[in-house]
């Protein structure tokens, strides 16, 4: 999601830079200013409480903002995101909009201040008076309205400093500049995200190799916990020795070990555009240790992928595969080519199953030459990172 915050005194400009904001990013406009009024057109309860209070050109109370905003929002989860215009606007207000944005499993990604001195506020709400046909947009009112905005909205400016997501600009430029301003500090915003993918499929299924080559193609680190243990037993770093003997007596790798290794390789990957996970998560434990290493960066699952290959199919790639060079010592004989064919079904395919239901998953059909299913599966990446950045 992209929530975004449009802060400034009355007559900045954030209804005028919304309407391209919410086209060009598909987002959900939420106007408190706009909410009221229409509560006051429908002479609800609220809106009759809130017309005095707006009228004189003060703020009306936490407890109605609360009411209003919470059934907008929770009304709208499939949004791909929010445009807040006028709220917060208090410091009680600023912590409202976390725990929403807690509810909805998100955050607040910028909060954009408009700049613009007093006298142009009122110059510009004077002129869009003749128009607009709002009651407070007379001078008295306005001049309590921006004396408002001082005493208790702009000293909220110091909450989203601290915590580093607020952004200023000269809201007395035209409007083309001003758009062009905005633009800059979301585009900045959206190429932080990171496009990260599963890769699902059987063994066989093709999943390494078309994996690597995503990572290649995309700028995205290759994340395969197989290749990686192996590298510790090689390197005989003090995991290796510990999976080697876990190895010679044939038994599992704790998870332990494997989230270390994962955490490392995403502490130590910079500049990437994302992750691509193969042979991990392979059991509902380790797809909730996924979601929270991801969390722990501030980041989520962008894209679940399956390959799909029939099972006789799969049997006769790996028996070939078993025959050549390429042969891995865990399919070198039928028997251990089945126990890893058991081994998904029991334990990985309840992950995708739990996955589809919660994400979605995209289902590749896996049959044709490497580079006809590297061709689908790069147009359902390219799609994400569309939708993504
Ligand atoms: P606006 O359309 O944003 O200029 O808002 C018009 C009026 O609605 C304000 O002057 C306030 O009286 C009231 N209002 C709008 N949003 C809020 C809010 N978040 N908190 C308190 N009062 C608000």
């Amino acid at each position: 999601m992209l929530n975004i915050a449009l802060f400034g005194p009355p007559g900045a400009g954030k209804g005028t830079q919304s309407d391209f904001l919410i086209k060009k990013y598909n987002l959900f406009y939420i106007s408190t200013g706009e909410l009221l009024r229409k509560e006051m057109a429908n002479q609800t309860k609220l809106g009759l409480e809130a017309k005095s209070v707006i009228s004189a050109g003060g703020l009306v109370s936490d407890e109605i903002i609360v009411q209003i905003i919470e059934n907008t929002i929770t009304g709208n989860p499939e949004s791909r995101g929010f445009l807040f215009d006028g709220f917060p606007r208090t410091y009680i207000q600023a912590y409202i909009l976390e725990g929403l944005m807690i509810k909805l499993n998100t955050s607040l990604n910028c909060l954009i201040s408009l700049e613009v001195p007093e006298e142009i506020s009122v110059r510009r709400l004077l002129e869009r008076g003749k128009m607009s046909g709002r009651s407070d947009d007379n001078e008295t009112v306005i001049r309590n309205r921006l004396k408002e905005y001082r005493e208790k909205t702009l000293p909220i400016l110091k909450f989203y400093k601290e915590k580093g997501i607020c952004h200023e600009i000269d809201g007395t430029k035209t409007i083309e500049e001003v758009s062009q301003s905005i633009q800059k500090i979301i585009k900045e915003e959206l190429s932080k995200r990171l496009l990260n993918i599963v890769i699902f499929g059987y063994p066989g299924s093709g999943r390494g190799s078309q994996g690597k080559a995503l990572a290649e193609k995309y700028k995205l680190e290759y994340v395969a916990t197989g290749p990686m243990l192996d590298h510790e037993i090689k390197n005989k770093t003090e995991i290796g020795k510990k999976v080697s003997e876990l190895y010679d007596n044939g038994q599992l790798v704790p998870d332990e070990i494997v989230v270390q290794l994962i955490e490392q390789k995403i502490a130590n990957s910079k500049n990437v555009k994302g992750f691509i996970f193969k042979g991990f998560p392979r059991t509902l434990v380790q797809s909730y240790i996924l979601d929270g290493l991801l969390k722990k960066h501030g980041s989520s699952i962008s894209l679940i992928l399956e390959i799909e290959v029939p099972t006789l199919e799969l049997i006769s790639r790996l028996d070939a595969r078993s025959k050549t060079g390429n042969c891995m010592p865990y399919d070198n004989s039928t028997a251990k080519i089945v126990k890893r064919l058991q081994e998904h079904e029991y334990k990985t395919v309840p992950v995708i199953e739990k996955y589809n239901s919660l994400h979605g998953v995209v289902k590749i059909d896996g049959t044709g030459n490497f580079d006809s299913v590297f061709e689908k599966i790069s147009e359902v990446v390219e799609n994400r990172f569309k939708m993504l950045r």
